[in-house]
């Protein structure tokens, strides 16, 4: 991924700061194309997971729509070229203008997390003289396996419309005549890197679809949500997620009716392996157990390790002197600013530059500006687009 004319090209940079692969987002994007936009899905993007112009751009050309979470990610899909009609609008806390924003621009779909959104949509509608086209969340009740911040599907978690509330989704549903129902909607959690938990929620699906059918209910479309992960340990051996995998459980497990859709939506497994975070060792500082590098990049530009406690392979770029152990540490007052702990990287020195993998997803998009830290720029394969 770094060839040594680009790292002579970092070296002159003023470090930190991200730098992403392009030519690795089209191959990736080429992947969803294949495995899943030709076999005729909907694939929207999880904006959320990078909402960077340059990125936005190239996605919109692989034909892909969009999932925000919230009104300017919508004004911004807008703004970049996706079609309204490929907008869908996710979030348990859509706020009064957030929704008219997506009445405004007549989205594709409003995902609809519980019976008093739906009530206020109604409401909104109803004022804009319009009809809000629904898709209900349901919660499924599915374990991801993944970090507990980041599993969504469980009945303990905030998001979704639990299966049990079905009736009362019911016998709310024919009074407001300002919405149309279109489909249902489940979202069971990120980092997903095992497909079990996909083959449960296409059980679900089933399940819940038979209970809207029951009601007389038909739904144009399923959509199923994201939550694809990505290789953090070993980002070089797996660049680009098995999409075809991915795609295929639900290809074989979903029973779809006529005519009917089937809409996915991805944020990390998209862009999570084309953003590189960029920095230069401070100071090494020898202790008693290890020796600590620490750099000039933190959790105030890459916050996962100290959120998740996520793990993001960390590269040297310019030091190939034998190994050393160390713990990889931000500037930051926080014990949690560390990126890896007990990590065997080539002897570093001051200025030194080293790689944190994997930070295109969830990386620059959740950078802070704590410490009155200077905001993160942002370098593309293609020098000429980056903001110098
Ligand atoms: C965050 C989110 C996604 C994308 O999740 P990834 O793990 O990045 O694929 C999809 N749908 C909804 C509703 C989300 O909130």
């Amino acid at each position: 991924m770094f060839e040594p004319g680009l790292i002579e090209k970092f070296k002159e940079l003023k470090t930190p700061f991200y730098y992403y692969d392009l030519e690795l987002l089209k191959r990736t994007l080429q992947e969803v194309k294949v495995h899943g936009i030709d076999k005729g899905f909907h694939v929207h993007y999880a904006v959320k997971a990078n909402f960077n112009v340059e990125l936005l751009k190239i996605i919109r050309q692989s034909g892909m729509g969009v999932d925000c979470v919230s009104g300017p990610e919508i004004e911004r899909a807008v703004e970049t070229g996706f079609s309204p009609s490929q907008i869908a609008f996710a979030g348990v806390g859509k706020t009064d203008d957030e929704i008219r924003t997506g009445l405004k621009h007549n989205i594709f779909s409003f995902n609809c997390e519980s019976l008093q959104e739906l009530e206020v949509l109604n409401g909104l509608a109803e004022k804009e003289g319009r009809t809000a086209s629904v898709s209900i969340r349901l919660n499924p009740n599915v374990e991801a396996k993944t970090h507990r911040y980041i599993t969504t599907g469980l009945n303990e978690n905030k998001f979704g419309i639990t299966i049990e509330k079905l009736p009362m989704l019911f016998s709310i549903l024919p009074e407001l005549d300002h919405l149309k129902l279109t489909g249902i909607h489940f979202h069971i959690g990120s980092q997903i890197t095992e497909l079990k938990p996909y083959y449960d929620l296409c059980e679900k699906v089933e399940i819940v679809q038979r209970l809207f059918e029951k009601e007389g209910h038909k739904l144009q479309h399923i959509n199923v949500g994201g939550g694809y992960g990505i290789n953090y340990l070993e980002p070089d051996a797996e660049p680009i997620p098995d999409f075809k995998a991915f795609f295929q459980v639900f290809e074989e497990n979903l029973t779809l009716r006529k005519n009917q859709q089937l809409h996915f939506e991805l944020g990390r497994s998209v862009v999570g392996q084309c953003g590189s975070l960029i920095s230069r060792v401070l100071y090494i500082k020898e202790g008693l157990e290890t020796n600590f590098a620490v750099l000039d990049a933190g959790m105030t530009e890459l916050i996962r390790p100290a959120l998740y406690q996520a793990m993001h392979r960390v590269d040297s770029l310019t030091s190939n002197m034998s190994p050393k152990m160390y713990d990889v540490v931000g500037p930051i007052c926080e014990s949690s600013d560390t990126f890896r702990q007990g990590v065997w990287l080539p002897e570093l020195r001051r200025g030194d530059l080293v790689a944190i993998r994997s930070a295109g997803a969830y990386g620059e998009v959740m950078s802070s500006g704590f410490n009155l830290r200077e905001r993160i720029r942002s370098y593309y394969s293609d020098f000429a687009k980056s903001t110098l």
